[in-house]
């Protein structure tokens, strides 16, 4: 099984998700069973008591969950069905954990963080990847903030755990434009140093920008963050989300992803996607 990890920088509302989505929907045109995982790294144990105003709209999957809306982007965009384990939060991490603790599961140990949590967290993750081919898990959230820690780890944790071509690290990141028009490259190379600062080096890198990135932008993205310039897509401005997978496979993501995946060889061919 194929465990496609996203990751976004610099700040929130980038469009994580739906790159996220995107990918996997390319991979499911490929023939390739995909799932999602959506973790929030709040305390709320779900979304519905969330504020709507706050928060966006509540998504209610088949079997009752409330969660993130991210969710019902998955179920559109990849045409399947979730239930509330594909929703991972550290409320209901935390929540089963301390229940644990107090049914004396952990005979006497002190509960940590690092292995308790982390351990529920990739006990999760893999659970909800079963009977998939490859299951894409988006870490809400920015890259630094104190909240997504615990999963970061867990991360760094499942890179040292599996094959390294079933695991692959996508970081989405800002791209924004300087006044004299010229694509900032700054922003993407403060996350990434970010991110390896807790192990993790991206494998992909996305620029969420208002155009497309320039080829000198990807050199120097490639150059800063140690991935190669075919590793470094745009994911620009669009007026509809749902042109984003044809975006983003005009520049080969599914290629690339299938190639570092090794699964190129059982892909349907192009014509028949
Ligand atoms: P994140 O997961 O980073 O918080 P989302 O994927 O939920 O971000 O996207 C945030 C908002 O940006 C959503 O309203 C989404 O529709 C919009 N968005 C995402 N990608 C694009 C794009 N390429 N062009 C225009 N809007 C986008």
């Amino acid at each position: 099984r194929k465990f496609i990890f996203v990751t976004g920088g610099v700040m929130s509302g980038l469009g994580k998700g739906i790159t996220a989505a995107s990918t996997g929907r390319l991979l499911s045109n490929a023939g390739f069973d995909v799932t999602a995982v959506k973790i929030d790294p709040y305390l709320n144990v779900d979304a519905g008591t969330m504020n709507p105003y706050q928060h966006g709209e509540v998504y209610v999957l088949k079997d009752g969950g409330e969660v993130d809306l991210d969710l019902g982007n998955y179920e559109r965009f990849l045409g399947v069905d979730m239930t509330s384990d594909h929703n991972v939060t550290t409320g209901k991490t935390y929540q089963h954990v301390i229940q644990k603790e107090r049914a004396g599961d952990y005979l006497g140990k002190t509960v940590q963080i690092i292995p308790h949590v982390t351990d529920d967290i990739k006990r999760r993750v893999r659970e909800a990847a079963e009977g998939s081919d490859v299951c894409i898990i988006e870490v809400g959230g920015t890259v630094g903030d104190i909240e997504g820690m615990p999963f970061l780890e867990s991360l760094r944790q499942f890179a040292h755990e599996e094959d390294d071509d079933d695991i692959l690290f996508t970081h989405v990141t800002l791209v924004p434009y300087s006044k004299n028009g010229e694509q900032k490259t700054k922003p993407t190379q403060h996350s990434v140093k970010e991110l390896r600062s807790i192990g993790l080096q991206p494998d992909i890198v996305v620029g969420r920008s208002p155009d497309k990135l320039d080829p000198e932008t990807k050199d120097k993205i490639a150059l800063f963050c140690d991935v190669p310039t075919e590793a470094v897509f745009s994911n620009p401005d669009v007026e509809d989300i749902y042109h984003v997978p044809l975006m983003v496979e005009e520049e080969g993501l599914d290629e690339y992803v299938m190639e570092r995946l090794n699964l190129d060889g059982e892909a349907l061919p192009r014509a028949d996607r």
